[in-house]
């Protein structure tokens, strides 16, 4: 859609052609549409556990002022609902300061095998709790990554606590990491260097439910969730793949998710080993 920029004076007879200047907006105005999407789902998704806060307030204020047994209830119900907003907008504090770096290098060096090891000992009690195997699968030397530590730990924590929260009690949930050479990373596009490992891929693998092929490419949005009741039922802020994407991209790394319905899935992301090699410098002559 092209629309003449504003301000500009419109063209009388005799005037040149060449001062016409024309503005694409259709960017903008699709930004601009983006964005109001995104304050009505925020605002939405805030909306409900407020609405069940007040409610519950407002039991406990009047008809469950004397019921000791209803108020202890209701007050775990409170807590959930504020710990869920809670949640909600620490990830959208994290997702816009994400946001904001996306298109500057991270700093730093990470180590994946240490950031897996970090993430799995402290979901370790939760997946206990219900019988579930978290298992981490590494080469004994995994080399650093230019990266920025918190975040990939961020990411890695996302994944891994998905693959606990959509699996069954008793499944195994296993963390792979794996050295990638350069043959496989032609077809990834990554940055590539001659004769050293080049890409670290690292999956997370569960026995869940599975995802619908329909659905694979639009997890990664905002709010986006196959099943809207089961995530809030298991606490999930929709926010945490979205999140995810942007660090990888910071990264300059992908993300692929496989998945089979009722078999599991594998959510797997590749990383860069080293900045892209400086150009080869000009032979004298
Ligand atoms: P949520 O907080 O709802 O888990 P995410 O952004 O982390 O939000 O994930 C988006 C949606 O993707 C989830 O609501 C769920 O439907 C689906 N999903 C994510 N991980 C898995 C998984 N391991 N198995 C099945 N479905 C998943």
């Amino acid at each position: 859609e092209l629309v003449p920029v504003e301000g500009q004076p419109s063209l009388g007879p005799g005037r040149a052609a060449s001062l016409i200047v024309f503005h694409d907006v259709s960017g903008l105005k699709r930004a601009e549409s983006l964005r109001s999407d995104f304050v009505a789902n925020v605002s939405h998704e805030l909306k409900t556990p407020l609405a069940t806060l007040i409610g519950f307030l407002e039991t406990l204020k009047g008809p469950a002022r004397n019921d000791e047994q209803a108020r202890a209830r209701f007050i775990d119900i409170m807590l959930a609902e504020a710990q869920r907003m809670s949640r909600i907008v620490a990830d959208l504090l994290s997702l816009s300061r994400i946001e904001l770096n996306e298109f500057q290098p991270p700093e730093g060096r990470a180590n994946l095998k240490r950031i897996a090891g970090s993430v799995i000992d402290g979901l370790g009690l939760k997946a206990k709790e219900r019988g579930i195997v978290l298992r981490l699968s590494a080469p004994d030397s995994v080399p650093d990554i230019p990266g920025d530590a918190d975040e990939l730990t961020q990411v890695l924590q996302n994944l891994v606590d998905n693959a606990l929260k959509y699996s069954r009690d008793q499944a195994l949930v296993t963390v792979e990491l794996s050295l990638i050479t350069e043959p496989a990373l032609l077809r990834l596009n990554l940055p590539q260097q001659r004769g050293a490992p080049a890409a670290i891929a690292l999956s997370v693998r569960d026995q869940g439910p599975g995802i619908a092929r329909e659905h694979i490419p639009r997890l990664t949005e905002r709010f986006y969730r196959v099943d809207n009741a089961r995530s809030r039922e298991m606490g999930g802020t929709g926010l945490g793949l979205a999140i995810v994407k942007h660090i990888i991209n910071r990264h300059r790394g992908r993300l692929e998710i496989q998945s089979v319905l009722g078999q599991g899935s594998v959510f797997t992301i590749y990383l860069p080993m080293d900045s892209l090699p400086a150009a080869p410098a000009p032979v004298a002559s």
